[in-house]
């Protein structure tokens, strides 16, 4: 089932009449979310995604703009009709009912033709508890499970009215590290196995970058980038896109193009062809660095982190816009820290240029 979300706006009033401004959560998000697709809702807090979400489930009313599941409107449609399987943070199960009744929970108040004979309802709790992984705690109360576990029995409940879409907001905020890792993979069998199309909201990029066919980047209500995780990362629209995607994150430095070359802090880092005489930001990718003795960046060294495969270099520069330059380099790589000094020459494809004015993307011709 494709989504189409068309304008949709969120604006919620000043709650003191005389003073205070509105607030526009989400601002003209225009989108169409194909079918069988797990599409990452991403930002800082604040910037509209869980806003997003709940229109797309009816919690909330847009103030403009139109969702369709289908080719059907639902924009008007009650989140009860909506055909929607919902998962938040805090796995809001029944503590008084056993799983396999906290499963059972949605079917048994289906009405009219939707109605279910109680072995038809059996035979579907035990189906998604089996693809789900909690089959064998089915009698068990809520409080006698795990936090992974109580999540996967929500999404069990969610996914048991066999839905057309599959929203979930932070499902994975209230697990420990390991736990995260294993559910938000288990989240990526499940939605591949059931193929519903699936939006899935969360601040922490590399959650998102991990299973989503596709990010889409939002601040303060506005969109600043839909694609492919790689590809985002790889082409960052502007200053933004480019912090937010990436651990350790992007470096930025204060630059400047001149006679089609970049400079950083006076020094000729790279051709910049097509690109006219200006200031700029220069973005640098951790893993677009090559330590190189004839390097023309030269940073002083801070110190070195070990990461098994990896070496981290820490190291500073006057045109930095942050405390300290980090890069990440092959471990095979010795880095004599009593140098006191660095040299890197950089991956072209690996540094971006973005504008002082509006920090969008400044692209380099490629010859
Ligand atoms: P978080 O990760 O913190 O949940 P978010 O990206 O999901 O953030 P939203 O919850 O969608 O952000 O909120 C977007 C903006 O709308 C914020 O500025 C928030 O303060 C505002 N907002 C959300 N709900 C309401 C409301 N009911 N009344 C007024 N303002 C609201």
């Amino acid at each position: 089932m494709k989504i189409v979300l068309e304008n949709l706006t969120k604006i919620f009033p000043s709650r003191n009449k005389n003073s205070g401004e509105e607030v526009v959560a989400v601002n003209n998000f225009s989108f169409t979310i194909p079918d069988g697709k797990l599409i990452g809702l991403l930002g800082p807090s604040g910037c509209g995604k869980s806003t997003t979400l709940y229109m797309i489930s009816g919690l909330q009313k847009p103030s403009g703009g139109k969702i369709f599941f289908g080719d059907d409107d639902v924009t008007e449609v009650s989140t009860e009709s909506r055909g929607i399987g919902l998962v938040f943070q805090n796995y809001a199960l029944y503590p008084h009912l056993t799983v396999k009744q906290n499963i059972l929970f949605p079917l048994q108040n289906l009405r009219g033709k939707d109605k279910m004979t109680k072995e038809a309802m059996l035979e579907r709790a035990q189906e998604v508890a089996r693809l789900v992984q909690i089959d064998e705690l089915m009698d068990r109360k809520p409080s006698e499970l795990s936090g992974g576990q109580q999540q996967r029995v929500a999404i069990a409940r969610a996914l048991v009215k066999m839905p057309r879409v599959l929203l979930l907001d932070e499902p994975l905020s209230n697990l420990d590290a390991r736990l995260r890792l294993q559910t938000r993979e288990e989240i990526r069998r499940i939605q591949k196995e059931t193929n519903i199309t699936t939006v899935f909201v969360t601040h922490d990029q590399e959650e998102a970058m991990s299973i989503s066919d596709m990010i889409v980047v939002m601040k303060l209500g506005v969109v600043q980038q839909i694609g492919q995780p790689q590809e985002v990362y790889d082409n960052p629209e502007n200053l933004f896109v480019a912090k937010f995607l990436g651990t350790p994150p992007i470096n930025v430095f204060s630059g400047e193009v001149r006679g089609g070359r970049l400079f950083i802090g006076g020094a000729d880092v790279l051709p910049a062809p097509g690109v006219p005489d200006q200031q700029v930001h220069v973005g640098i990718r951790p893993e677009g660095f090559i330590l190189d003795p004839n390097g023309a960046l030269e940073c002083k060294l801070s110190n070195v982190e070990v990461m098994g495969r990896d070496v981290s270099v820490v190291s500073t520069h006057e045109a930095s816009s942050n405390p300290f330059v980090r890069s990440i380099i092959d471990a095979d790589n010795k880095v004599d820290l009593s140098a006191g000094a660095v040299r890197f020459s950089l991956k072209p494809h690996k540094v971006f240029l973005f504008s002082k004015d509006d920090e969008k993307r400044i692209r380099i011709e490629v010859k």
